[in-house]
């Protein structure tokens, strides 16, 4: 089942890219294996998916420890200053830093583990009070500068969620404030690479937008059971 959904998954993916003149290899296809079992989770790699992302700090750890094979984990979700510590050793990529006090505490669990932590800064382009993320652009650029200038810190670009709505205007207007942004930091000589956006119901626009990281959960794995 899980195998199928990849395949699928991967047909629609490809075909996007073909209608808007895009390449499949410059996208990344993370498996959002949230709340999903260690079973289904080598389902998804047997199917040749090895990029996973966890929005709980302690379910990515255990995670972690209790699967061997090769993969690269990205933590997505909100993340508290105190539990950076759980998640600084296995996450290739920290998605989700919404605030220049937890850019400082990566900074300094990345430095104790003696590592250059890849990083993404959240951005809010929704006004759900729900959703995390910077909003006020001088804090962007600071943050921006901060994580620039930190040498354990690696900032490879930006992350946002959309609003939850059937409005496709809606939803590509958040995208392209994300990639506005991302140009206007990258004018201002950043050199930032990466823009994660997009989610099962809404990943088509975002290819259209530009993404380089596709985050879908559902469309893999089926319903969440929480
Ligand atoms: C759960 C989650 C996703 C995936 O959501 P789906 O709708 O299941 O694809 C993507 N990004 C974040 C930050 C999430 O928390």
């Amino acid at each position: 089942m899980i195998k199928d959904n990849i395949k699928v998954l991967e047909e629609e993916i490809s075909s996007i890219c073909n209608n808007c003149g895009r390449h499949r290899s410059d996208i990344k296809l993370i498996a959002v294996s949230k709340t999903q079992s260690i079973e289904n989770i080598k389902q998804a790699l047997l199917a040749g998916v090895n990029e996973f992302g966890e929005n709980r700090a302690q379910e990515l750890r255990d995670k972690s420890e209790l699967i061997f094979d090769n993969i690269n984990w990205h933590f997505i979700g909100h993340l508290q200053k105190n539990k950076v510590k759980y998640i600084i050793k296995s996450s290739v990529l920290i998605h989700s830093i919404d605030s220049k006090k937890l850019a400082e505490e990566v900074k300094t669990r990345a430095e104790q583990n003696n590592k250059i932590q890849n990083v993404l800064l959240e951005i809010k382009t929704s006004k759900e009070a729900t959703k995390f993320g910077l909003l006020n652009e001088d804090e962007i650029f600071s943050t921006t500068q901060y994580c620039f200038e930190a040498p354990s810190i690696n900032l490879i670009g930006l992350m946002t969620m959309a609003p939850f709505t059937n409005d496709e205007k809606i939803i590509r207007g958040s995208f392209t404030q994300l990639r506005n942004l991302f140009e206007k930091l990258n004018k201002n000589g950043y050199n930032l690479t990466e823009l994660s956006m997009g989610m099962t119901n809404d990943y088509r626009i975002a290819i259209e937008e530009g993404s380089t990281m596709l985050r879908i959960g559902s469309a893999i794995f089926g319903e969440r059971n929480y």
